[in-house]
């Protein structure tokens, strides 16, 4: 299939990108980065933009950055950059471990971390991550820069806080050592049919704080608070998970469950529960917790 007609823009700096949003904003506007959701969805109707702005040269948007205890990447920084960086492994497990699980090599070579957030799939990897790994992101657009804390961000199906003009240009997210990422990929896509982030705060093995989300299960990327409140004040042994896990339904409605050909409603909410559990059982084995 082909994409209807578009008027093609390249950005060769943020701020000419932010004014290239500004002059097209009365018409349909899309912003190219790995172009791995955008084309396939402009191919098959989905998305007709008027004008697509291609941000691809921005450098200064691509890489990795640590200051003190902040992990910063650039909007424009692909999957496998993040997911092959052992210190960043070590710095924000969940994160990379959830690029390590995208979809496939190519995809992982192409694929952004800004255009992962800003698309806002309910079935991508990265926003959970973002969640469990209190991420902050950076924006620029007509009024200038704004951050947004990741609790703020996803707003529901592909929906995110970003408004219309503005690009994302980097996320930050303190250094954890205790964090892990499951899913459940779709034997067809390799997208998440459910997905699970867990980061823990520990002090003398005792759960300090607890950020644990999920993607894949409703139309966005949400933290499951119930199993956070059960761990903190645990040393995140086999029997606080064992309490914790099935609680990762709480304040899910069974109408809000995604039910489509990959996986019913009933059997997303099983998945859920049981990768929840796959989650706090491997992060808690990489603090050498024992899990008896
Ligand atoms: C075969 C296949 C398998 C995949 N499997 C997975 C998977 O397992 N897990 C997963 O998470 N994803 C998967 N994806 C999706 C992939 O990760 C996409 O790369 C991602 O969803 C979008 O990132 P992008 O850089 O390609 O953005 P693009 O496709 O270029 O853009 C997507 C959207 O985001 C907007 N956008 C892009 N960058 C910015 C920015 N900096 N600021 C504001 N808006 C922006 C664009 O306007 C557009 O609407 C798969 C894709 C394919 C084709």
């Amino acid at each position: 299939m082909f994409p209807s007609e578009f008027d093609y823009e390249r950005a060769g700096s943020v701020e000419e990108a932010v004014d290239l949003l500004a002059t097209h904003g009365e018409n349909q506007v899309e912003i190219l980065a790995g172009g791995h959701s955008l084309l396939p969805t402009m191919k098959s109707g989905l998305a007709n933009p008027d004008v697509v702005i291609d941000i691809g040269e921005l450098d200064d948007l691509r890489g990795v950055d640590r200051h003190d205890d902040i992990v910063e990447i650039g909007a424009l920084t692909d999957y496998s950059t993040v997911a092959g960086d052992d210190t960043l492994g070590d710095a924000i497990p969940a994160v990379t471990q959830a690029a390590q699980a995208i979809g496939d090599v190519q995809v992982r070579n192409r694929g952004t971390v800004g255009g992962n957030l800003a698309h806002a799939d309910p079935a991508s990897d990265l926003p959970a991550a973002a969640l469990a790994a209190e991420a902050t992101l950076h924006a620029e657009g007509p009024d200038g820069h704004r951050t947004i804390p990741v609790d703020d961000f996803f707003t529901g199906l592909y929906g995110t806080d970003l408004v219309e003009g503005e690009l994302l240009t980097a996320i930050e997210m303190p250094g954890h050592d205790i964090g892990t990422y499951v899913k459940k990929p779709s034997p067809s896509s390799g997208y998440a049919m459910v997905g699970v982030a867990a980061v823990f705060e520990l002090a003398d093995g005792i759960v300090e704080s607890a950020r644990v989300a999920a993607t894949g299960a409703i139309d966005h990327a949400k933290r499951l608070t119930a199993v956070e409140e059960g761990l903190v004040g645990t040393a995140l042994d086999e029997d606080a998970i064992a309490s914790a896990a099935p609680q990762a339904t709480d304040g899910i409605e069974t109408f809000e469950l995604m039910d489509d050909n990959q996986a019913s409603a009933e059997y997303r909410s099983t998945l859920l529960e049981v990768y929840t559990e796959q989650a706090l059982t491997a992060a808690a084995d990489h603090t050498g917790t024992a899990i008896h």
